[in-house]
């Protein structure tokens, strides 16, 4: 079987008891850490190659979420790994009741490309501080990350509990055939329910982190421009490629016109007179997903935006209105820097419209109206 060589030396590793030490894992923790310290150039000048990520963005979104994780572990580890008392019952009466946190043993991270790094090592933290070895599988899509990480973490943690597999679609579907104790995949939800199925045949328990469509719906009573300005900022941030981004924009019509021309001004503030300029604005990851996102455009009416260069995989910030609720931009993830904005009457269709739909990652509301953002919660369901 393919990789079977790999899984069964870390395999050997973990039941040798070599990941369980607290020592040992915390000598890993500080062994990533170094890796992103004595590397970061390199891991910038990767990610600028593979998508033009902005330095500002990088910082935020790849470096400091990743070591405030490692920080996290290496201060709590003690009282994670801690034995829990429990109460006794009379089953457990003449017993020693206690809850050990066992490792799972070996297990696989399956990472996307839109956060190459973040997504890559933030699960293998917290597989490390688990006591765990870990098989870790980057994205082939951001090719020049997926080999700075493969060289960097054989060089930086111990090859015998750690191994990174280098795996477009056919080889990840050959390492799914070995058995896994865990496995955390991060990624599309069509990907998610082949990882579901690969993993139900050795009965593996998964964590799956998919993506969604997340509506973002602006009440009349709000202040107009901070919205805007917060839309815009999460929508266009690295190009629109991010799981957790605004997806479309429900308002009525009364504030339609007014949140268009606030979105206008904070992509100009943003982004300048020419985006595509801009050192701040990513670029697509690859040309499949130019094509797929860039034939989104064709959906309603661009107000904003539209421009597109292939050769460069850029698509300006754009913003559409007129959309249908059938056209295929309300079908799928945009993924993408584009924004449709969609009137309702108000807030009770806009809740049915979005319960109508896919359960989304995440839902905002922007409203001054406490009883909107409280019910919000209460009514979505
Ligand atoms: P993807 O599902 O295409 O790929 C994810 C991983 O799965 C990659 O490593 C890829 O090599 C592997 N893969 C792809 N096809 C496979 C197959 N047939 N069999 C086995 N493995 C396969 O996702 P992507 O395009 O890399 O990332 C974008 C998606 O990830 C979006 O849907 C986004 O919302 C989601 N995402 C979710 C989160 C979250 O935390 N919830 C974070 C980032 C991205």
């Amino acid at each position: 079987m393919a990789y079977e060589e790999t899984v069964n030396r870390l395999r050997s590793s973990f039941r040798e008891g070599k990941t369980r030490p607290l020592q040992f894992r915390i000598s890993q923790l500080k062994a990533l850490n170094k890796f992103v310290e004595e590397n970061k150039e390199q891991i910038l000048e990767s990610l600028k190659k593979d998508m033009k990520k902005p330095l500002f963005e990088v910082e935020l979104s790849e470096f400091s979420l990743l070591k405030s994780e490692i920080n996290l572990a290496l201060n709590n580890l003690t009282t994670w790994t801690a034995d829990e008392h429990v109460s006794k019952n009379l089953v457990t009466a003449l017993d020693s009741a206690f809850i050990r946190k066992e490792p799972f043993g070996v297990v696989l991270i399956i990472s996307p490309w839109n956060y190459p790094v973040n997504l890559s090592l933030i699960p293998l933290v917290g597989a490390i501080a688990a006591g765990n070895c870990a098989v870790l599988k980057p994205s082939e899509m951001s090719q020049n990350t997926e080999k700075l990480l493969a060289d960097g973490l054989s060089r930086y943690l111990d090859k015998d509990c750690f191994a990174v597999v280098l795996a477009g679609v056919e080889g990840t579907t050959r390492l799914l055939e070995n058995k896994f104790d865990y496995i955390f995949f991060t990624g599309s939800p069509n990907v998610g329910r082949i990882i579901m199925m690969a993993a139900a045949k050795h009965l593996t328990p998964v964590t799956l982190e998919l993506g969604g469509k997340n509506p973002c719906y602006v009440h009349d009573e709000c202040d107009i421009k901070n919205a805007a300005r917060r839309i815009a900022w999460a929508r266009y941030f690295n190009a629109g490629q991010i799981c957790l981004a605004p997806d479309y924009v429900l308002c009525s019509d009364h504030i339609k016109e007014k949140l268009l021309s606030e979105l206008q001004s904070s992509i100009h503030e943003f982004y300048g007179e020419d985006p595509k300029q801009s050192p701040d604005f990513a670029r697509i990851i690859s040309v499949q997903h130019f094509k797929r996102v860039s034939a989104l455009l064709a959906c309603g009416k661009i107000v904003t935006g539209g421009q597109t260069d292939e050769s460069e995989k850029y698509i300006a910030p754009t913003i559409l209105v007129d959309v249908k609720e059938s056209d295929p931009v309300m079908q799928e993830e945009i993924f993408g820097p584009i924004l449709p904005i969609l009137t309702v009457s108000g807030f009770d269709e806009a809740i049915n419209f979005i319960n109508d739909r896919e359960k989304p990652l995440a839902a905002y509301v922007f409203s001054s109206n406490s009883q909107v953002s409280s019910c919000c919660v209460c009514d979505m369901s």
